[in-house]
């Protein structure tokens, strides 16, 4: 499975992290890490912008972590002009941040700055795979 499934429109069929999605199929998030110098990078990178070394080890994110910051957006790039108005946000899980969507039907009077959240796998109509943030209840 090639990269194209990625979002709502990917631009390319093959990277150097092509793994990314088979464990986004099979409903895990990952991240790499650099095993010389130990930065952890998302989106997941196969050459280490630290150290310049290429010896990076898949480490999976724990889905439960606390939401950073959100913010509505209401222009969308190429792709995404059906979806909006959304909600983008980073959070941070066990130390790694990640920038996505928070899931369809919360809005940012549902989130505030350092409440849990977790981080799920998605499958669009469409067949694309992505994923997507919802707030703990
Ligand atoms: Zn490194």
């Amino acid at each position: 499975m090639g990269f194209e499934r990625f979002g709502r429109l990917s631009f390319t069929s093959q990277t150097k992290t092509n793994d990314f999605i088979d464990y986004l199929e099979k409903g895990d998030l990952y991240a790499t890490r650099c095993e010389p110098c130990g930065v952890t990078f998302f989106p997941p990178r196969a050459d280490c912008c630290s150290c310049l070394e290429n010896d990076l080890e898949w480490v999976k994110i724990n889905p439960k972590g606390k939401l950073i910051s959100f913010t509505r957006s209401y222009f969308a790039p190429t792709g995404f002009e059906e979806d909006v108005p959304y909600v983008l946000a980073v959070a941070e899980f066990n130390g790694t941040k990640v920038f996505g969507r928070v899931r369809k039907g919360f809005t940012e009077k549902d989130l505030s700055a350092g409440m849990e959240i977790t981080v799920k796998p998605i499958t669009y109509q469409d067949g694309q795979i992505s994923y997507e943030f919802e707030p703990v209840a």
